[in-house]
C-alpha cells in the first residue's frame, strides 16, 4: 500500500452508479475491487445477500471491533445534473450510503497500513438498508451467527445540522417502526345497488380517524406515537361496481419497541371492531420492521471521549430521532452505538431528490471511527 485511496472519486463513483436494496451487485463488486488492494486479513462476500466482511487484525483472543456501512440507494429520480449524478434512472443514493461506504473505506485504509496486534477490526458492507432487511439477512447469514463482537458501531450523515458535528446519546437512537398492512374483504355489488354488497369504505374511514387518534406525535414525551397514512386503496374505477375491498398502509413508529407493540395491538383492536361491525373480513400483516436503536452507555462514551478527543463538537439531543434504522438488529444483540454526524446545516433533507452526500464530511467520520476503535482496541 503505497498510493493513498481517492475516497472522494470512489464516492462519486458509487453515486453515479447506485442500486436499490437487495440488488447492490455492482456496487459490491466496486468496493471489492478497492478492498483487494488493501489485502483484508480475512475477507468474507455475499454476506446475507451482497454484503461484505473485511476483517483487519489476526488475533482471536482480544476485542472483536464490527463497524457497519450500507451499500444500498433509493428508488428516487435524482434531480441534480453535476457530473457525477446517478446514471440509473429512478434510483440514486439519497441517503448517503454512498459516503457512510467511503468512510468505512477510508477507515480500511488506516487499518491496513497499522493492523491491530490486540484483537480483530470487523468492516461490514451491510445490503438492503433501506427496506429493513439487510441487518437480519446479514446475522442470519450461516458465517455470521457464531461470531460475537464486543463493540459495533455505525454513524449516519444528518442534513441539517453543522458539517461535521457528532450527535450522540446514551439509550435509544433512532425510533422503533413497524409497517402495518390491513386488508378488509367485503362484497361488490351493482353501483346502483350498494344494499346488495359489503363496501369497506364507511370502515376504511373508521380505521384511518380511529387509528390517527390514537396518536402522541410529541417527540420530547417517552410515550411518543406517530401513526402515518401512506396508502389506501378501495375498490377500482369501474363506475358500475360498488367497492368490495380495501387494503390500508400505516407506517407506526415509537421510542422503544414495547411501546409500539401496544400501539400495534391497539390499532389491530380497532381494525378488527370495526370490521366486526360492517361484516368485512380482515388480514393484518407487517413489513418494513426495524428495532429501535438502543445506544450502550460504555460504548456511547466511547464514541463521545472520541468526539472530543479529535476535537470534534458534540451536540446533546434530548430524543432519538423519529426514522427507523436496521442497525438496530445489531444493538440488541451487540453492545454498540449508533451516532450522527453532521453533513451541513442547508443540505437537503435524507431521501429529498436533490440530496448528495457531502464529500468534506468523509475525513471526520473516518478519524472518529479509527480513534474510538483504537482507544476501544488498547483496553
Ligand atoms: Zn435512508
Ligand atoms: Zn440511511
Amino acid at each position: 500500500m503505497s498510493t493513498a485511496l481517492d475516497l472522494k472519486a470512489f464516492r462519486r463513483e458509487l453515486h453515479a452508479h447506485p442500486e436499490i436494496s437487495g440488488e447492490e451487485r455492482e456496487t459490491a463488486k466496486r468496493v471489492l475491487a478497492v478492498l483487494n488492494k488493501l489485502k483484508p486479513d480475512a475477507l468474507l462476500t455475499e454476506v446475507g445477500g451482497t454484503g461484505i466482511l473485511a476483517t483487519f487484525g489476526t488475533e482471536e483472543k482480544g476485542p472483536q471491533v464490527m463497524v457497519r456501512c450500507e451499500l444500498d440507494a433509493l428508488p428516487i429520480q435524482e434531480v441534480n445534473s453535476f457530473s457525477h449524478a446517478s446514471t440509473i434512472k429512478g434510483v440514486s443514493h439519497k441517503c448517503g450510503h454512498d459516503g457512510h461506504t467511503a468512510i468505512v473505506t477510508g477507515l480500511a485504509e488506516k487499518l491496513a497500513k497499522d493492523r491491530p496486534s490486540n484483537g480483530r477490526v470487523h468492516l461490514l458492507y451491510q445490503p438492503a438498508e433501506e427496506n429493513g432487511a439487510g441487518a437480519a439477512a446479514v446475522l442470519k447469514d450461516p458465517r455470521m451467527k457464531d461470531r460475537h463482537f464486543d463493540l459495533v458501531l455505525a454513524l449516519h450523515n444528518l442534513p441539517g445540522y453543522p458539517l461535521g458535528h457528532a450527535v450522540v446519546r446514551k439509550g435509544a437512537f433512532t425510533a422503533s417502526v413497524n409497517s402495518m398492512v390491513i386488508a378488509l374483504k367485503g362484497r361488490t355489488s351493482h353501483a346502483a345497488e350498494p344494499e346488495h354488497g359489503i363496501n369497506p369504505a364507511l370502515a376504511v374511514a373508521e380505521i384511518l380517524t380511529g387509528a390517527i387518534a390514537l396518536q402522541h406525535n410529541v417527540p420530547t414525551e417517552d410515550g411518543l406515537r406517530v401513526v402515518t397514512v401512506v396508502h389506501v386503496d378501495l375498490g377500482s374505477k369501474d363506475y358500475g361496481i360498488s367497492a368490495g375491498n380495501a387494503e390500508v398502509h400505516l407506517t407506526v413508529r415509537c421510542w422503544t419497541d414495547a411501546e409500539l407493540k401496544r400501539l400495534e395491538q391497539d390499532i389491530e383492536a380497532l381494525s378488527r371492531r370495526v370490521a366486526a361491525t360492517h361484516k368485512l373480513g380482515i388480514e393484518i400483516g407487517y413489513c418494513f420492521t426495524f428495532k429501535a436503536n438502543q445506544n450502550d452507555d460504555a460504548a456511547a462514551e466511547l464514541v463521545t471521549e472520541a468526539v472530543r478527543a479529535t476535537g470534534h463538537t458534540l451536540v446533546k439531543r434530548d430524543h432519538p430521532f423519529k426514522w427507523g434504522e436496521d442497525f438496530g438488529l445489531f444493538t440488541a444483540k451487540y453492545k454498540g452505538c449508533m451516532f450522527g454526524l453532521g453533513a451541513g446545516e442547508d443540505m437537503p433533507a435524507l431521501h429529498n431528490p436533490d440530496y448528495d452526500f457531502p464529500d468534506e464530511l468523509i475525513p471526520h467520520g473516518i478519524e472518529l471511527f479509527h480513534t474510538a476503535v483504537r482507544s476501544f482496541l488498547q483496553r
